[in-house]
């Protein structure tokens, strides 16, 4: 009998990425997430947060945040079926939903557990899943789990999607249910994905529309309210518009807004939802105050577009390449994974925190630097940044 090492795998793989320098190297932020912060104990500029709109540092999140946990404790007890449904849970689905203008919204502990959750259960063995074939992981990861067949369709290519369906459409047996599913803004290149073209397509065909708008909350549409906003669709041309609150909210969560069918489902069949403690007290309570200041406080919403428009036009007038950008996530393209990556350091010499984006994210070619606006960066904060991006681009001969 052969004697097999059961963990020596652990270091094995771990080397190999090392090797490959493929393995994450951890930074650690001294203190808040603000634009200008503290990184492994050099004071620069954050410009890789997904706090788009610095809301997790705004006072009237981190006072809600306390007062929870005086009224409400440090703990909910229990995941929300049983004994840990609060008050404050129930209230933030309602503030949600009519931020949202729509029936119902139902909120998961994070956005990933939403996707894990949920998407297996809207499609099953006699179903299939139509994918963008540059979606995020936890929705690979929520198809993963289901027993549906799935089909892939070219990047936010419509006419693909067409066909795809088409064959989708002549399979034998006849597909129970057809479930299309999509990144709202892709987080590699900042482009968004036209739903107004794909919602008409999938009526055709009688499909489900799931967007995951993860980067789309808080930044798109009427004072942040996402894609759907953002398109002027009808509440029903998207059935399950998917979004969290770890980015533009600047706390944690996932959710999923719809029709009340939808929730009930949801509350019944996810088990991510079912099987997994309820948010803590303080963290639902920053999200409600989150909603108040989207719907109160307009400014940080547009001023995070003014920088993003800026930052934009900066970097493009240095002659730098920005791909396909059309929101607050700017990508610099650099070509190979080695430049990129000595693009990020020596960024981050001159006082810029921004990561690069290698291999396999993206493909070999196409490694960049993969900067994020945000709403409270200063006009002075963004010219020093493009002072940095230029100064490099010139030492790696890039313009
Ligand atoms: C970040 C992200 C998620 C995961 O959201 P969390 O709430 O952080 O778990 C899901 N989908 C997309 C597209 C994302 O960018």
């Amino acid at each position: 009998m052969v004697r097999r090492d059961p963990v020596g795998f652990l270091r094995e793989e771990y080397e190999q990425l090392v090797d490959k320098e493929l393995d994450w190297k951890l930074r650690v932020l001294e203190g808040p997430s603000t634009p200008r912060c503290v990184v492994d104990g050099k004071k620069v500029l954050m410009l890789c947060s997904n706090n788009y709109l610095s809301l997790s540092n705004h006072s009237a999140l981190k006072k809600a945040a306390i007062d929870a946990v005086r009224t409400h404790g440090a703990g909910s007890g229990s995941v929300r079926p049983i004994a840990g449904n609060m008050d404050l849970h129930m209230e933030l689905e309602r503030r949600l939903a009519r931020f949202k203008g729509a029936e119902g919204s139902l909120v998961y502990q994070t956005g990933f557990a939403a996707n894990a959750g949920l998407i297996p259960q809207l499609a099953d063995a006699g179903d299939i899943i139509v994918s963008d074939e540059l979606n995020h992981g936890s929705i690979i990861d929520g198809v993963r789990l289901s027993k549906a067949d799935r089909a892939v369709y070219r990047h936010c290519d419509v006419e693909d999607l067409r066909v795809v369906l088409k064959k989708v459409e002549e399979h034998v047996p006849a597909y129970r249910r057809i479930l299309i599913i999509t990144d709202g803004v892709f987080s590699m290149d900042g482009d968004i994905a036209p739903v107004d073209k794909i919602a008409p397509v999938a009526h055709d065909h009688g499909a489900m529309v799931y967007v995951d708008d993860a980067h789309g909350e808080g930044v798109l549409g009427d004072g942040g309210r996402g894609i759907v906003s953002h398109f002027r669709l009808k509440r029903d041309d998207v059935h399950v518009e998917m979004g969290t609150f770890s980015k533009a909210f600047g706390v944690v969560g996932g959710h999923v807004s719809g029709t009340r069918d939808l929730v009930n489902f949801g509350y019944n069949k996810s088990r991510t939802w079912l099987l997994s403690g309820s948010h803590p007290p303080a963290v639902v309570a920053a999200c409600i105050a989150a909603i108040d200041v989207l719907e109160t406080e307009p400014k940080h919403v547009r001023n995070l577009w003014s920088n993003t428009d800026y930052f934009r036009k900066g970097i493009r007038d240095l002659g730098l390449d920005t791909g396909k950008s059309q929101t607050p996530i700017i990508p610099v393209m650099v070509g190979d994974s080695g430049a990129a990556k000595s693009f990020s350091s020596r960024l981050f010499e001159l006082g810029v925190f921004a990561l690069p984006i290698v291999f396999p994210m993206v493909s070999k070619d196409k490694a960049r630097i993969r900067t994020i606006m945000n709403a409270a960066l200063t006009k002075k904060d963004l010219d020093e940044a493009l002072g940095a991006f230029e100064k490099v681009g010139k030492e790696l001969k890039l313009i």
